[in-house]
């Protein structure tokens, strides 16, 4: 990892540490954000969720996921010996947008096949991780948007590590309106067989940077290490990896 890099606090002083490729920092004395390349105060709204665990109940969800589907092996809870648990606070931009694509398509599943047009319109709170290379499953995370209160310092834990933004806002809004047209494109699959041509309204009513819990799990089980994923203000797994049960047919 390289070294980090140190601005001042514009509010209270205080050094606040960036990593290379972050461009915004909050201060973990104050709270306080501010943009680096410019040392500007950031000026939109700054939320937060909160986290519902500390490092003993975290383990009731870990369990709880153990135990729940029918494709883990039975002894997991068991045998599962927890490795790590590390709680982060990762930096997303929600992008509360109605986005309507135009599409012109030709349907080939009929002959002679038929031209088709259409639109489809939605409206979204779309996730966008702030981090160029995190292993987080965004699409997966359903974020809990009801819980977001303003970014307050106060409440994050001290061994929680608070993740800066590698990506501004026009950069986030830009990945927002790409991955929301792939998404059309996908669901425009059952209606057409070949789009000729797609145009996507974008209508952007809000734009969050949040900060959201979410706990990195390591755990071993016979032998081998595995990953869990869990969102500190529900419980709900984000993603575990399941080791293969082994059913013995030889
Ligand atoms: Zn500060």
């Amino acid at each position: 990892m390289a070294v980090a890099q140190e601005i001042r606090c514009s509010h209270c002083g205080a050094p606040v540490e960036f990593e290379p490729g972050e461009i915004i920092a909050t201060c973990k004395y104050c709270g306080f954000t501010t943009v680096i390349e410019t040392g500007q105060t950031f000026t939109f709204e700054h939320s937060l969720l909160l986290n519902k665990y500390d490092e003993t109940q975290i383990s009731e969800p870990i369990k709880d996921w153990m135990q729940s589907g029918f494709l883990k092996p039975s002894d997991l809870p068991r045998k599962a010996k927890i490795l790590e648990k590390n709680l982060i606070y990762l930096p997303f931009w929600v992008i509360s947008v109605e986005a309507k694509s135009t599409y012109k398509g030709v349907f080939e599943r009929i002959s002679p096949p038929v031209v088709k047009e259409g639109t489809v319109e939605k409206e979204y709170n779309w996730l966008v991780l702030a981090r160029e290379a995190a292993e987080f499953p965004a699409r997966e995370y359903d974020v809990p948007l009801e819980g977001k209160i303003p970014f307050d310092f106060r409440k994050i834990e001290g061994f929680a590590k608070v993740l800066n933004s590698e990506i501004d806002m026009d950069e986030a809004l830009q990945l927002a309106k790409q991955q929301i047209e792939a998404h059309h494109r996908f669901l425009l699959q059952k209606d057409v067989d070949r789009i000729i041509d797609l145009r996507t309204e974008f209508s952007v009513t809000q734009e969050v940077y949040l900060h959201a819990p979410v706990w990195f799990i390591k755990y071993e089980y016979k032998g081998s290490a595995y990953q869990l994923i869990i969102d500190g203000a529900t419980g709900i797994a984000v993603k575990g990896d399941i080791p293969s049960s082994k059913f013995g047919l030889f």
